[in-house]
């Protein structure tokens, strides 16, 4: 491994964003430029971009700039595999060619100022440097709030995470080639990258908002991937309705007792509210037991069936030829 002027790709997952995409290009054009004379980075650095199936002009304008300049990747998937996949598609193509990779959104929300420092820090002896918002000013009231609400939450289940940090990360050739060997489908890579036990440090910068295009996590998908980062890594859920399970169980008893000591007091006539109650009760557990255990076993078939992650349509600008 070449700490001393590593080759550098930046890789940024892209779906639907032609709207965004060119001045996105101009500003890390500009940032490589700035480090290959600053001699931080090989001159074999690339900007791998890839386009998780858009269904407009983002795989045109990617396979444009990859013709006009060298330094510039693409990577086509079939189709819509999501966000942390494309991201996956991306680290799995870029580790052949590079030593260290950056992956960052390509609306570029988080500060792209902070990557020189990223490297510096990798040419210190980090592995992986945590890129992670000082406030979320730009994000509206919501987001903000779920956003802490999840990190919270997640950081309650046992989930070990980095708060304020999400997929804008510097990784060396070692800690990808680690999280490639992660081979689960149901993907949350900021839940595993903290479980890779390399060296990791972060940088600290502040959220811009997005300058075109529209989010591409809307309520649902956000919700999605917070059910998803929770159930791929705690069993926490499983035990608190086991918990719950118990001390209904006990409540139970008590009814029981209380309802013993109606009978032969000779008070047993009116007993269908509790009785109705109990069922009502019971019943609802039982239903939110089976839901929580219905998600681990949708889970379990997902990692059985072993599907792939994606798949790959067309690269360019990747073959060293
Ligand atoms: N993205 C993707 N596939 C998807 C959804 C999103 O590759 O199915 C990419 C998107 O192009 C962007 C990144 O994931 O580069 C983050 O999306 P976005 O900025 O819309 O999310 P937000 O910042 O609002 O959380
Ligand atoms: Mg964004």
């Amino acid at each position: 491994m070449t700490r001393e002027t590593p080759v550098l790709y930046i890789i940024v997952p892209c779906f639907n964003e032609q709207d965004v995409l060119p001045s996105s290009h101009e500003r890390l054009k500009q940032l490589m430029k700035q480090m290959l004379s600053q001699k931080l980075i090989d001159i074999d650095s690339k900007l791998l971009y890839v386009d998780d199936g858009s269904r407009d002009d983002t795989w045109n304008i990617i396979s444009l700039l990859s013709q006009e300049d060298e330094s510039v990747a693409g990577v086509k998937l079939a189709c819509n595999s999501g966000h942390q996949n494309a991201l996956m598609a991306g680290l799995a193509q870029a580790v052949e060619h590079c030593d260290i990779t950056v992956s960052i959104d390509a609306d570029l929300q988080d500060d792209i100022n902070v990557i020189p420092t990223m490297v510096e820090r990798y040419k210190e002896g980090c592995d992986i440097v945590f890129g992670v918002r000082r406030e979320r000013k730009s994000d509206s009231w919501f987001k903000r709030n779920t956003a802490r609400l999840f990190y919270k939450l997640m950081n309650r289940l046992g989930v070990d995470t980095i708060n304020n940090h999400a997929d804008f990360r510097l990784m060396s050739r070692r800690a990808v080639l680690a999280l490639l060997d992660y081979k689960e489908r149901n993907l949350f890579i900021r839940g595993i990258v903290t479980k890779l036990g390399y060296k990791t440090d972060c940088v600290y910068y502040d959220r811009s908002a997005r300058t075109a295009g529209e989010s591409k996590y809307p309520l649902g998908k956000m919700v999605n991937f917070a059910i998803d980062g929770i159930t791929s890594f705690s069993v926490k859920p499983v035990r608190l309705v086991m918990q719950v399970g118990l001390l209904f169980l006990i409540i139970a008893l008590i009814m029981l007792a209380y309802v013993l000591t109606a009978y032969f007091m000779g008070r047993a006539v009116s007993g269908w509210p509790s009785l109705i109650l109990s069922v009502w009760l019971v019943g609802a557990f039982v239903l939110i037991g089976l839901g929580i255990i219905g998600e681990y076993v949708g889970k379990i078939y997902a990692e059985v069936k072993n599907r792939p992650r994606y798949n790959i349509d067309t690269t360019i600008g990747l073959d060293k030829e």
